[in-house]
């Protein structure tokens, strides 16, 4: 195809089905332009995305401040690699190890190696700290967990389409159910060997479940009574999303990561990645203090893009603008008004059973088997009415638009979801 001639959805479809292995399966909408909430398809049509690349488009597209700081440094310097020092690297850990309160960060740059580079520092620290016997470490997962698609990771994973003919699996993971405090406490204290407990304080893959109140809490009291490590997963609900910085900050609305209200909970490592970047570029990090981080020494983990001037300058950029915007209050307030008006029509829908979430992630429940194509059939109507949003498990929406979305926008998508809603009623 030449590339005079303007690209049309069904030829962009077309190639991405011929050339592209086909390990997604997304809803046939062609995007090539995005500002703030809002997307535009190869035709020229309007969409609030209500998906936020899972959540990594927290401060909106193509934010400028985002965009800025790329491009002038892709212009100066983009990679280095660790082999030498860059001017950025250092400025970036001083900044997002005071943003988050801890001693040090080891930047990667996907959430999954984040996730790989927390289960080794973990496994690292249990035999040269806790006194592990070399090769006996476990570690405690949840089910229904998502936190990417690593052999090692797949391999606690309890999707089977993630899973099915990947073998074989990476022991040294003990699953139990998840927001269940008794299961957390017989697991944790059946063996000397528990090195760590991996979660998400909210899970978004699964579905958006969001744990009783007091569960963070008291997983983190097991472990320190323990001697393991609570490892906290807030790639997806990191910075800003759940509406507060982080998912572990409880009910806190502060712009920072401060430690004063009530149900805070420290993770001794905290996994971020997805809108550490504002979905400019790929950017995650891991987060832990000096007695835990101190076990990696020179040689023993790294990654060539991991922590190059690029994604140094894009993640400050994209941090400054979640304090300067307010973005956790937002998400806090507008996920009120949704649940509330998502509650209000549930009371007289038939097709949705439940709305659930905290901040701006947030999901509803159809009223329709699992297996059912109902959930997909909603969200290619909803695209036709001018919104995005996709299907997690079955019949699960997940609804998460950027957090820079105003209160009358919101309103604008209520009744966009609402009145596509209606028209499946029976
Ligand atoms: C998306 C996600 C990951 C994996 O991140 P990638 O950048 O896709 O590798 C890990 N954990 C959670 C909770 C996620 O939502």
């Amino acid at each position: 195809m030449s590339v005079l001639e303007k690209l049309t959805s069904a030829d962009a479809i077309a190639l991405e089905d011929r050339y592209g292995a086909h390990n997604y399966h997304p809803l046939p909408v062609v995007l090539s332009r995005g500002e703030g909430v809002y997307v535009w398809d190869v035709e020229g049509k309007q969409y609030y995305d209500f998906l936020s690349a899972y959540s990594a488009v927290n401060q909106g597209h193509c934010h400028p401040k985002i965009v800025g700081a790329m491009i002038a440094q892709a212009q100066t310097l983009t990679l280095t690699s660790r082999a030498f020092y860059n001017d950025k690297l250092g400025v970036y850990e001083e900044y997002i190890t005071r943003y988050f309160g801890f001693d040090k960060v080891l930047p990667m740059n996907t959430g999954a190696e984040a996730v790989e580079t927390a289960l080794k520092i973990c496994r690292k620290w249990a035999y040269e700290k806790k006194g592990i016997a070399e090769n006996e470490a476990q570690i405690i997962v949840c089910e229904g967990n998502f936190h990417g698609r690593t052999t090692t990771i797949i391999s606690f994973s309890n999707d089977e389409n993630a899973r099915k003919n990947f073998g074989p699996y990476t022991a040294g993971f003990i699953k139990i159910p998840y927001d269940d405090i008794e299961a957390l406490e017989k697991a944790i204290t059946s063996s000397k060997n528990i090195a760590g407990f991996l979660v998400e304080p909210i899970q978004g893959e699964a579905g958006v479940y969001v744990p009783a109140e007091d569960y963070l809490a008291k997983a983190k009291a097991l472990c320190e009574a323990n001697d393991v490590l609570f490892i906290a997963d807030e790639v997806q609900t990191g910075v800003a999303r759940t509406g507060s910085l982080l998912a572990v900050c409880g009910n806190c609305t502060c712009d920072n990561r401060c430690e004063k209200q009530s149900g805070y909970v420290t993770p001794d490592i905290l996994i971020l990645g997805k809108a550490i970047s504002g979905g400019a570029y790929p950017v995650s990090a891991v987060l832990a203090n000096d007695a835990i981080m101190n076990v990696i020494k020179p040689g023993q983990h790294g990654s060539t893009f991991g922590g190059n001037p690029v994604a140094a300058a894009v993640a400050m950029a994209a941090l400054d603008v979640v304090t300067e915007e307010h973005l956790a209050q937002n998400a806090r307030k507008l996920g009120r008004i949704f649940r509330a008006e998502l509650a209000k029509y549930i009371e007289t829908s038939n097709i949705v059973t439940l709305v659930r979430g905290k901040g701006l992630l947030n999901a509803i429940v159809i009223n329709d088997t699992e297996d059912s194509e109902t959930a997909w059939n909603i969200c290619m109507k909803l695209a036709e009415n001018g919104l995005l949003a996709k299907p997690t498990h079955g019949n699960i929406i997940r609804f998460a638009p950027p957090l820079v979305m105003n209160e009358e926008q919101l309103r604008d998508c209520i009744s966009i979801i609402i009145n596509t809603l209606k028209a499946f009623e029976s």
